[in-house]
């Protein structure tokens, strides 16, 4: 399938480019007004598009979401799914990992959440954590108690092998994947961080640990940008969304995650000649009763 034109749409080859990688929507955007009434519109021609991808019962969709805190990740995953059937639909958070978890490889935990055929997956984080936090903490490395023979430089290329290996498999299996990053700045995010603190009823969000983890925001960047370039491939395509606007991000994930169900296109399984054959014998059983 064709990854979804767009011009967040991070590039299979080469350095990613200083457009793509844009914290604010363009100087022609419509306002928030506008960009809630077109992911209203997104949002209503999503849902017909999962029920057929349920009927159809054959593929799947992986959407998964990628972060700085206060990027508004939570917000966007509710926006999209608002109006999607929730049979249809699963979502699963990545935290630290558990004990149990770090006693496998670093795919095994995602692996057992990966969306059944018929169905949309969000991950909220994913084991892309693996080379974001865990590379701008190297020290996170000593609880996975694995052999770095080659040395530190060598793991992040050898990760990036390992995951672009894994979603071509994934995609060869029925598996469509889109990626997004919601690219939110420095400055958005303190404002955010600021009104946490503030406003009574957005202090349960504030975390300190949250404003530790700025700090590091350049070498965060680093991973990410590094991550992107190298993982960003026609069969799992990365989508760097400016997230300093809520209302123009949320409207730029639904257009995508539309856009790409539409060139999946999922149909209703079709009844073949016997199958029409037993249904006309059943509406005459139907009809018969009294
Ligand atoms: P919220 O939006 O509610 O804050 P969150 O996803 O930030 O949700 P937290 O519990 O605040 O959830 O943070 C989860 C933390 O777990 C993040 O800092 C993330 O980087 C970290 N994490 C996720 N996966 C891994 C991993 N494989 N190794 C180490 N840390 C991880
Ligand atoms: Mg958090």
């Amino acid at each position: 399938m064709k990854p979804v034109m767009s011009p967040y749409l991070v590039p299979f080859k080469g350095r990613l480019k200083p457009s793509t990688l844009t914290n604010e929507p363009p100087g022609d955007a419509p306002g928030k007004k506008g960009c809630r009434k077109a992911l209203g519109k997104e949002i209503d021609r999503l849902d017909e598009l999962q029920r057929r991808l349920y009927a159809e019962d054959r593929r799947s969709l992986l959407i998964l979401f990628q972060a700085m805190d206060a990027a508004g990740k939570d917000s966007t995953i509710r926006a999209v799914m608002t109006g999607i059937d929730p049979s249809g639909c699963q979502v699963f958070s990545f935290k630290q990992p558990s004990k149990e978890e770090l006693d496998h490889d670093f795919l095994w935990r995602t692996t057992q959440a990966l969306p059944e055929r018929g169905r949309i997956g969000i991950f909220n984080r994913s084991y892309y954590e693996e080379t974001l936090v865990v590379r701008v903490h190297p020290e996170y490395l000593e609880a996975q108690r694995i052999d770095i023979p080659d040395g530190l430089d060598q793991l992040w290329p050898q990760r990036f092998e390992s995951i672009r290996q894994y979603e071509r498999h994934l995609s060869e299996n029925g598996t469509v994947i889109l990626k997004f990053w919601l690219n939110v700045s420095k400055g958005e995010q303190r404002n955010r961080f600021l009104s946490r603190l503030d406003e009574a009823r957005k202090n349960w969000k504030f975390s300190i640990k949250d404003v530790e983890e700025r700090q590091h925001w350049d070498s965060y960047m680093h991973a990410y940008h590094q991550t992107l370039e190298a993982t960003s491939r026609p069969w799992a395509p990365w989508y760097a969304i400016p997230a300093d606007d809520k209302p123009y991000m949320r409207w730029q994930v639904a257009r995508i995650i539309r856009k790409t169900l539409e060139g999946m296109e999922p149909r209703y399984p079709q009844a073949d000649q016997d199958e029409a054959k037993r249904f006309a014998e059943m509406r005459q059983v139907l009809n018969n009763e009294s």
